[in-house]
C-alpha cells in the first residue's frame, strides 16, 4: 500500500465513475474546469451520500435542477462499505459503491448536476445562500445540508504514522492487501463486526478487539462474528501502540480491567470505532446538539429559514442508509414547499444556467 491515493477515511479512494454506474449510463462527475457546470440553482445540496442524492432525486423530479456538491468522499460512507444487506429492494445484497452509483445515476437522470468538490465555507446570511468549494462560489435559493459523518481514529501517533502501511479504516478498500495475513479490527459496534466478517475473505485470522465486555453491535452481527471460525474476539482490551516500521508488525495491548500489557502479532489494523459529523463549514451558522450533530427544528428545517438538514450529519440515532435516504426525501419535499412559499431570490434567477 502507499499513502498517495488514500482517501480521507483512511482507505483508498474509490473511482466512483464509469465502471460502477449500473443504471442510466456512466456517472458524470462535473469538474470545476468544466465551464458548463452550473453555479447556481434553486436547490443546492451539500453532500452525495444516500441523504444528499435522495434529496437530489426528489428536487430534480420537482424540476428544481439541483446542484449537488459531492464532498470529500463522493457517494459517502457506503462507498467504503462492503456488502449492504439491509437496504430494501436488494434481497441478495448489493456492494455499497454499486448502490451509491445507482443513487447518483438516478439523480443525474432527472437533471441533477453532481460536482465532486468539497465545501469549505458557507454564507447563510441572506438569499441566495452561498457555499464555496475550491475557491468557486455556488448559490442556492434553498440549501440541503447532507454532509454526513467521517470515520474516527484512535488518535495514536503510531496509528497515524502507519496509516497506509497496514493501518486502515476501510476493509472494502484495503482488505485485498491482507490476503493470507493475520490482522486485527478494533471496535465493538456494527461497523467493527461488518469489517471483521468481510476481512475473513482475505485474512487467515481476524482478531476483534473491544475495550469493553459488551458489544454495541446488533445481536445478529455479534453472533455472526462470534461463530466465525476465523474471528477471535478479545474483550476488555485497548490498543496502546501500533508497532512496526515501516509497516505494522503488531499491537501493544492493555487489559482495561487488570492493566496487564501484552503484544499481538498482526500485519494489519482496521479501525472501526464510529464516526463524527461533518459540520466544519457550518460553524457559527447552524446549531448543534449536545453530541455535536446539526440540530433540526420542525422536521428537516435548520434554524435558518431555507436551509434544511438531512442524514448522518444530523442523525446519531439511526445512521442507516435507508434512514438517511428517507431524510433526504423529507428535506427535498420541505425545501420544495418552502420555495413555493418564498419566491426565488432574483439573484438566483439571474445567475442560473
Ligand atoms: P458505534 O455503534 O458508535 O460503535 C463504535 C464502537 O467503537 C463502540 O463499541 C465503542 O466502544 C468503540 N470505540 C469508540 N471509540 C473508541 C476508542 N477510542 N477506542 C476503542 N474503541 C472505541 O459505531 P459503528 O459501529 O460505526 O456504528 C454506527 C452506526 O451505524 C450504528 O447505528 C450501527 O448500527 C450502524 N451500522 C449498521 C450496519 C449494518 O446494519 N449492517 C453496519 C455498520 C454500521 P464502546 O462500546 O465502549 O463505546
Amino acid at each position: 500500500m502507499t499513502d498517495t491515493n488514500l482517501n480521507p477515511f483512511g482507505g483508498f479512494a474509490i473511482d466512483f465513475g464509469a465502471g460502477s454506474a449500473p443504471v442510466g449510463g456512466e456517472a458524470t462527475a462535473l469538474s470545476l474546469a468544466d465551464d458548463a457546470a452550473p453555479h447556481a440553482s434553486q436547490v443546492l445540496v451539500l453532500g452525495s451520500g444516500p441523504a444528499g442524492l435522495t434529496a437530489a432525486i426528489y428536487a430534480a423530479r420537482a424540476n428544481l435542477a439541483p446542484i449537488v456538491l459531492g464532498g470529500h468522499q463522493p457517494g459517502g460512507q457506503l462507498t467504503i462499505t462492503s456488502e449492504v444487506e439491509n437496504y430494501p429492494g436488494f434481497p441478495d445484497g448489493i456492494e455499497g459503491p454499486d448502490l451509491m452509483a445507482r443513487f447518483r445515476a438516478q439523480a443525474e437522470r432527472f437533471g441533477a448536476s453532481v460536482i465532486d468538490v468539497e465545501v469549505d465555507r458557507v454564507d447563510f446570511s441572506s438569499r441566495p445562500f452561498r457555499a464555496w468549494a475550491a475557491g468557486v462560489e455556488y448559490r442556492g435559493d434553498a440549501v440541503i445540508v447532507a454532509t454526513g459523518a467521517s470515520a474516527l481514529w484512535l488518535g495514536l501517533e503510531s496509528e497515524e504514522r502507519l496509516r497506509g502501511h497496514g493501518v486502515s479504516a476501510c476493509a472494502t478498500c484495503d482488505g485485498f492487501f491482507f490476503r493470507g495475513k493475520e490482522i486485527a479490527v478494533v471496535g465493538g459496534g456494527d461497523t467493527a463486526m461488518e469489517e471483521a466478517l468481510y476481512l475473513t475473505r482475505f485474512a487467515t485470522k481476524v482478531h476483534l478487539l473491544h475495550r469493553r465486555a459488551e458489544f454495541r453491535a446488533s445481536r445478529i452481527m455479534e453472533a455472526r462474528a462470534e461463530r466465525h471460525p476465523q474471528i477471535e474476539i478479545h474483550r476488555n482490551v485497548a490498543i496502546e501502540e501500533v508497532l512496526g516500521d515501516p509497516s505494522i508488525t503488531g499491537l501493544r495491548l492493555r487489559d482495561t480491567q487488570t492493566d496487564a500489557r501484552s503484544q499481538l502479532a498482526v500485519e494489519g489494523l482496521f479501525v472501526a470505532i464510529g464516526y463524527r459529523p461533518n459540520t466544519g463549514p457550518f460553524e457559527g451558522w447552524l446549531e448543534k446538539d449536545e453530541a455535536g450533530y446539526l440540530a433540526v427544528h420542525s422536521e428537516t428545517h435548520s434554524r435558518i429559514e431555507g436551509v434544511f438538514v438531512a442524514g448522518d450529519v444530523h442523525d446519531h440515532r439511526y445512521r442507516q442508509a435507508v434512514t438517511a435516504a428517507g431524510d433526504g426525501c423529507r428535506a427535498a419535499i420541505d425545501a420544495e414547499r418552502w420555495l413555493q412559499e418564498h419566491a426565488p431570490a432574483e439573484a438566483v434567477a439571474a445567475t442560473t444556467g
